[in-house]
């Protein structure tokens, strides 16, 4: 159906509808299902493959993100370990130098073991052709990338993998689909962390990974079934309610976004405010042409750790917690939290120092999250001065 976003999240597959007209999809927790006969089946016969619940949440994210198929996974990593089994010992990939840790861990840790090799570059400033080597064979990067909101342009991107027949993988946790639809950019796998803006509620961790072509499903399908990191029923579930709110959850946490970047702006204490939706940061235009919006995700900069440490201990409304995409809005020390296991050499080239703060903003009333850093703000004030 061609409706818009919005429409399209209360959009289930009608056609698995059970016999009582459940508006809210049941939950088959179960691990197996009985054959009809000898060589049949209803579609379904073992969790680890396919289950009902989970099948309805794969349908509705690949359709959000107008692809061929969406996998459903334990988690985030989970999915983007799994597409990161398509390259064998001996290619090698590129990467944003500023994307998430737990990728950047998985790469370091997981992926070299396995006789991958990659190069490291900032994608939204230098150009990946001189990179490219005889066996890249994958280009993996985020925008805007986390936690430094660096805006890289996918579709350009894209026309340089397609023409070197590279794979071309984005992870799109900071916008959704909601906001981006990298596969309509021309990327040809999209990875997410459904634990954030797609489950929204910050009660249970979940992946994905969507593609349009069918030869690149049936080889992540293999794996998949393979490796076995299916989501359960109850959490595909829990994602799929989820889901039926991500509108109106996006909307709402982006205007506040932007006007407490504006706010934050006025501190004397911050230093730098990174939000792509504040129209002079370097990859607003770009967003403006391949986003609908710009996302609830921001980074701030104070004058000094102490400051930053303050700020930690005293928030109150808003809660000091690693992840983000949920209703309430979280704070994240990158430095010890979310980039802990990034090298130190890797943080200073990006930028992220211990004065940097990043937050999620969710969906309370602007009004107390700005009154809240007032708070914070003039404690933090207090406690540095002493000294
Ligand atoms: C959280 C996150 C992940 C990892 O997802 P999990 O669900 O925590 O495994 C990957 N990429 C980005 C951008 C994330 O924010």
């Amino acid at each position: 159906m061609n409706c818009s976003i919005d429409t399209k999240c209360q959009q289930l597959d009608r056609s698995m509808m059970d016999q009582w007209g459940a508006i809210s999809f049941p939950i088959y927790q179960t691990a197996t299902f009985a054959h009809v006969g000898l060589g049949q089946s209803t579609g379904y016969d073992y969790t680890r493959m396919q289950n009902p619940t989970r099948k309805q949440l794969e349908s509705i994210v690949g359709y959000l993100e107008n692809g061929l198929d969406a996998i459903a996974f334990a988690s985030g990593m989970a999915a983007i370990a799994t597409v990161m089994e398509l390259l064998k010992p001996g290619d090698h990939f590129i990467i944003d130098e500023d994307l998430y840790g737990g990728s950047i861990r998985l790469f370091n840790e997981i992926s070299k073991k396995n006789g991958l090799t990659y190069t490291a570059i900032n994608m939204s400033r230098e150009d990946i052709r001189p990179y490219i080597q005889e066996n890249t064979k994958a280009v993996y990067l985020e925008t805007p990338t986390n936690p430094m909101m660096n805006v890289t342009d996918i579709r350009k991107i894209a026309d340089i993998t397609k023409e070197k027949g590279i794979l071309l993988i984005v992870d799109n946790t900071f916008l959704s689909p909601y906001f981006q639809n990298p596969l309509d950019l021309g990327a040809d796998i999209v990875v997410h962390s459904g634990t954030k803006f797609l489950g929204g509620h910050h009660d249970t961790i979940g992946g994905f990974v969507v593609v349009k072509d069918q030869e690149l499903d049936e080889r992540l399908r293999f794996i998949y079934k393979t490796t076995g990191a299916g989501l359960s029923p109850f959490d595909s579930w829990l994602i799929l309610r989820g889901i039926r709110t991500l509108a109106v959850r996006l909307e709402r946490a982006q205007e506040n976004a932007l006007k407490l970047a504006y706010y934050l702006r006025t501190n004397k204490h911050v230093t730098r405010v990174i939000y792509p939706g504040l129209p002079d940061h370097p990859g607003h235009e770009i967003m403006k042409k391949q986003a609908r919006g710009f996302g609830a995700m921001l980074t701030f900069e104070v004058d000094s750790a102490e400051f930053a440490h303050s700020i930690l201990n005293n928030v109150q409304l808003i809660f000091f917690a690693e992840s983000l995409g949920g209703t309430e809005t979280l704070i994240t020390y990158p430095i010890t939290q979310t980039h802990a296991d990034v090298p130190q050499e890797v943080l200073e080239k990006n930028g992220v120092t211990d004065r940097l703060l990043r937050l999620s903003v969710g969906i309370e009333g602007i009004a107390d999250i700005i009154c809240e850093f007032n708070r914070v703000f003039a404690i933090a004030e207090k406690e540095t001065s002493k000294d």
